[in-house]
């Protein structure tokens, strides 16, 4: 079968690999749609370290190929979401409702980092009955495959905020996962949503999403406006979804005391992330960090299906671009330099 791979440190392109087996618990599933993600950019200019011809992609769904013999709940043919994260569910950390650390730290993330990703024309999933959900006939596969990880992470962060009903909750940086953990703010019962970001293709999308006030950081002082926006109190959740120190910073600085600051961002570069101290309360004034990995598993994935199917959300506003599998280098370049005005680029098995 063809992949689409890291083949060292900077270097991307297809190769030819055999089809994967399936475990007594496992599947394979053959891809139909995927999505490039920024966090397989980060891979490949090694945020985690050296990889040789390790698949990239975490974010697919397709049809199952092959069953193992103890998989209960799914036959070849079916048409599932896969989660970006699948973890393994014996683990204590699972078993301790921290699933997406099974194994150690963030050691449910599996593709496209300790085994091959879905970028290629088959994939395996691990404990297939735990780790992945069927696609009803209601819901496209051009939709559901923003489950795996886009919808899956930004509500996580906006579950992770704590937020109270009608409360305020500020959204750092407006890609892929701030505008879920907008939506997700809004079914949270957030009663004043504040989104920031300079982008005006991404300004106009976190509107449509939900945001009720927009600061643009490359006009204004951030902490200011946010400050003027909640009546001089900040916000009671603050949610960190592009990964710099700057806006973890920012982040602390307008939470209120008491409140919550939800990270979701990958921060890929340095040793440390500073915390600016007298915004901090100097370590006292009760503002709580969370952090998150994406959360997986095929509960997850139910619960996020029935949401596209109540249409509370439309997540393929965010496709800017379509590519078949065989543009892949293409599609790749464009979303690694952020060329025209790329948001998520779908991909076509
Ligand atoms: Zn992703």
């Amino acid at each position: 079968m063809k992949a689409f791979v890291m083949k060292a440190l900077d270097a991307v392109g297809f190769t030819d690999k055999p089809i994967p087996k399936a475990g007594p618990c496992d599947t394979i599933v053959k891809t139909t749609r995927a999505l490039i993600c920024t966090s397989d950019s980060h891979t490949v200019h090694g945020a985690i370290g050296p990889r040789e011809n390790l698949t990239l992609g975490h974010e697919a769904v397709g049809l199952v190929h092959e069953v193992g013999s103890e998989v209960r709940l799914f036959k070849p043919g079916d048409r599932v979401v896969v989660g970006a994260i699948t973890p393994d569910w014996g683990d204590p950390a699972s078993q301790a409702g921290h699933s997406s650390q099974s194994g150690g730290a963030l050691g449910g993330w599996k593709f496209a980092n300790h085994k091959d990703g879905v970028f290629a024309e088959y994939f395996h999933v691990n404990e297939a009955d735990a780790n992945m959900a069927l696609i009803p006939p209601d819901v496209s596969d051009d939709t559901a495959v923003y489950c795996c990880d886009m919808m899956s992470t930004g509500f996580m962060a906006a579950e992770n905020g704590d937020i109270p009903i009608g409360g305020a909750v500020a959204v750092f940086a407006l890609g892929p996962v701030g505008l879920m953990s907008i939506v997700g703010a809004r079914l949270r019962g957030a009663g004043l949503v504040i989104g920031v970001d300079s982008i005006s293709k991404r300004q106009e999308l976190a509107r449509y999403y939900g945001a009720d006030a927009i600061v643009d950081h490359s006009r204004e002082d951030v902490v200011a406006r946010i400050m003027k926006l909640t009546n001089g109190a900040g916000v009671d959740s603050a949610i960190e979804a592009l990964g710099s120190e700057q806006t973890i910073q920012n982040a602390i600085k307008v939470t209120k005391p008491g409140g919550t600051i939800s990270n979701a961002g990958y921060h890929g570069k340095g040793d440390y992330v500073g915390i600016p101290r007298l915004d901090w309360g100097v370590g006292m004034a009760e503002k709580s960090i969370r952090t998150g990995l994406c959360p997986g598993g095929r509960l997850r994935m139910e619960r996020l299906i029935r949401l596209l199917q109540a249409g509370r959300v439309d997540p393929a506003r965010m496709t800017t671009h379509t590519f078949a599998f065989r543009e892949l280098d293409k599609a790749f370049e464009i979303m690694d330099q952020k060329l025209d005005g790329v948001m998520k680029p779908l991909i076509v098995f």
